[in-house]
């Protein structure tokens, strides 16, 4: 129970604070002739299916795994045999260890591994996780790319360095157009960077810019949380990204504390559109602020 109460405080919005996993619907979107995105609580869920395996990306969190299994049983009777973990948040990884004992196999970049094994203290969120138990890790890391061929798709799956974390993965269903980010993309919502984690504002920079380019007006892309997005709305999160970041690297350069750049309101255009969700625009400024005085 303390876990979930740590879990629920990372989601300190006033509608996810009281929310109670009995009430969640998990809700599937076909993409394509065999990949599905999933809707729960936490990170969005990508899904491949079809003739050889039930390839999944992320897992949400543990008292969901029956219905996801169930939203999956809809769609084929096979097993889960992969779970692709896009970073080690518990939001994205919590399913983990339920479905590794029913017989999944868990794929994550190192750092994946290395974070779930030990206590972490999440600084921006004054949040502290306890390591996770051996079920729940990754049993096969990899460092720079992996790629599955499976259900007649060739699924990429390549590390962004130092983007949300510094173990993130995006994956690339490249024959059926469908990109998932992970939290390296937030769509109409102003993305969390773990900073303590190893995050880096440019490295989610990098990450969209990777994507744009892997990516045609045709492609579907997953965002860690948000709806489902278009390339166009990958570019104006990317451009939203960089010119905030771009204006409080300058403030910080010349000298400005935390406290005149919130009041020089940075984002003030992009506000109406992406400072709705879990980051304000005051703690979103606040959080960028303290990842680039880190860069620095
Ligand atoms: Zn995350």
């Amino acid at each position: 129970m303390r876990r979930l109460a740590l879990l629920l405080s990372f989601f300190a919005l006033p509608a996810v604070a009281q929310q109670d996993f009995s009430k969640v619907e998990i809700r599937t979107e076909k993409l394509s002739d065999t990949v599905y995105m999933l809707t729960g609580a936490g990170g969005n869920l990508g899904l491949s299916v079809g003739e050889d395996a039930v390839f999944l990306v992320d897992d949400q969190f543990a008292p969901l795994t029956p219905k996801i299994e169930a939203a999956i049983a809809k769609i084929t009777p096979k097993p889960v045999k992969f779970v692709l973990n896009t970073h080690w948040h518990f939001d994205h990884t919590g399913g983990n260890e339920n479905l590794g004992k029913a017989g999944a196999l868990i794929v994550a970049h190192e750092n994946v591994r290395k974070r779930m094994s030990v206590e972490n203290f999440i600084d921006f969120l004054g949040m502290k996780t306890k390591p996770d138990p051996r079920g729940a890790l990754p049993v096969v890391t990899f460092t720079s790319d992996v790629t599955f061929h499976l259900n007649g798709d060739e699924i990429y799956v390549v590390h962004v360095p130092k983007a949300h974390t510094d173990g993130d993965a995006v994956v690339h269903f490249r024959k059926s157009g469908v990109i998932h980010m992970g939290d390296t993309f937030f769509n109409k919502l102003y993305p969390f960077i773990d900073t303590s984690s190893g995050g880096t504002v440019e490295g989610v920079i990098a990450a969209a810019e990777g994507a744009l380019q892997a990516s045609n007006e045709r492609t579907k892309i997953i965002p860690g949380h948000g709806p489902l997005a278009t390339r166009a709305e990958l570019q104006a999160y990317r451009d939203m990204l960089a010119t905030i970041s771009a204006r409080i690297r300058d403030q910080l350069r010349a000298g400005r504390t935390l406290e005149q750049v919130k009041a020089a309101k940075p984002t003030a255009e992009f506000d109406a559109a992406w400072g709705k969700g879990f980051l304000n625009p005051d703690r979103f400024v606040e959080m960028l602020y303290k990842n680039l005085e880190k860069a620095r």
